[in-house]
């Protein structure tokens, strides 16, 4: 639909349906027309891709996404849009809506049966109530997919985007650079949406890597002191890894020495890499 970006035509159409807003959906549609076609022109998708995108509202981005993507398959949780991506996405041959919560789909199962032969991206605007989790499902399935560009707000991009070893980098910072480079592409404000949320947004994009970015020898021991180590990040890593991972502060000065680490380090002023051998050091010494 080619108006759907106009604000007048949006409030006509979820009038016209008597849709009412969901908070607890994270509901808040984009208004602004320049923002959907700059994230479905940076996202990656070409005639030979095949895009999933998470919560499609009324399909403002969906609409631009069949615009350039060979295919498009929609998540959308809330059965009341059903009817109204219907009547917004008729025009277009190639979107499939699919009514279920993506953090229960198989999305193995999704891509293999619907995107069988294309790359892949992911493009969404995202719930902000479960961005992370999100985030973390698609990259921790190790899905086939190339990158995820996402709409989050502002202060989780700063988190997904930090660099590990910086003030701002957190458990999830270091998920992510595990398994992607992140940057930010551009500032959305937040009167670009309806209703506007009380914080500003950005989009950020995740290029996933063929392969995880350090090499550790336990992944779930790797993730369990990463959780520790950040989870009380103004401890000592000696105080917060001992007592998340019950180990005695002698063997963990000895995996700090084997790593060569020191054990009175904070998380946040470890690397990904120094993160990865201390793993490794504390797999070696179990
Ligand atoms: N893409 C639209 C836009 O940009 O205007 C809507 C974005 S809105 C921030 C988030 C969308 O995700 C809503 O349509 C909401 O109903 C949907 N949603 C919320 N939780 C979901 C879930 N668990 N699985 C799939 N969709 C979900």
């Amino acid at each position: 639909m080619e108006r759907l970006s106009d604000i007048g035509e949006i409030k006509r159409i979820l009038s016209k349906h008597g849709f009412t807003f969901s908070k607890a959906m994270g509901q808040n549609f984009l208004v602004n027309p320049s923002v959907c076609p700059r994230m479905a022109e940076m996202c990656g998708a070409d005639d030979k891709t095949g895009v999933l995108e998470i919560g499609p509202g009324i399909g403002v981005l969906t609409n631009e996404l069949c615009k350039v993507a060979r295919k498009v398959v929609a998540i959308e949780l809330d059965t009341r849009l059903l009817p109204v991506l219907e009547e917004t996405l008729a025009e277009h041959q190639n979107v499939k809506v699919i009514n279920a919560d993506v953090m229960k789909v198989d999305l193995h199962k999704l891509i293999s049966e619907e995107f069988s032969g294309m790359e892949v991206v992911v493009c969404a605007n995202l719930p902000y109530y479960i961005t992370s989790p999100i985030i973390m499902k698609l990259l921790e399935d190790k899905l086939p997919i190339n990158a995820l560009t996402v709409m989050v707000q502002k202060e989780a991009a700063d988190r997904l985007c930090a660099e590990v070893g910086s003030r701002e980098s957190g458990a999830v910072t270091v998920a992510v650079n595990y398994y992607s480079s992140a940057e930010k592409l551009f500032g959305v404000s937040r009167g670009s949406f309806m209703p506007a949320p009380n914080v500003d947004s950005a989009v950020i994009r995740l290029n996933v890597s063929k392969k995880p970015r350090i090499d550790v020898k336990d992944e779930k021991l790797f993730f369990k002191m990463v959780k520790s180590a950040f989870s009380q990040r103004r401890k000592t890593i000696s105080n917060s890894v001992t007592s998340g991972l019950s180990l005695s502060k002698d063997s963990f000065k000895t995996a700090c020495e084997n790593a060569g680490i020191s054990p009175t380090a904070r998380a946040e002023a470890l690397t990904l890499e120094e993160l990865g051998n201390l793993a490794n050091a504390i797999y070696d010494i179990k």
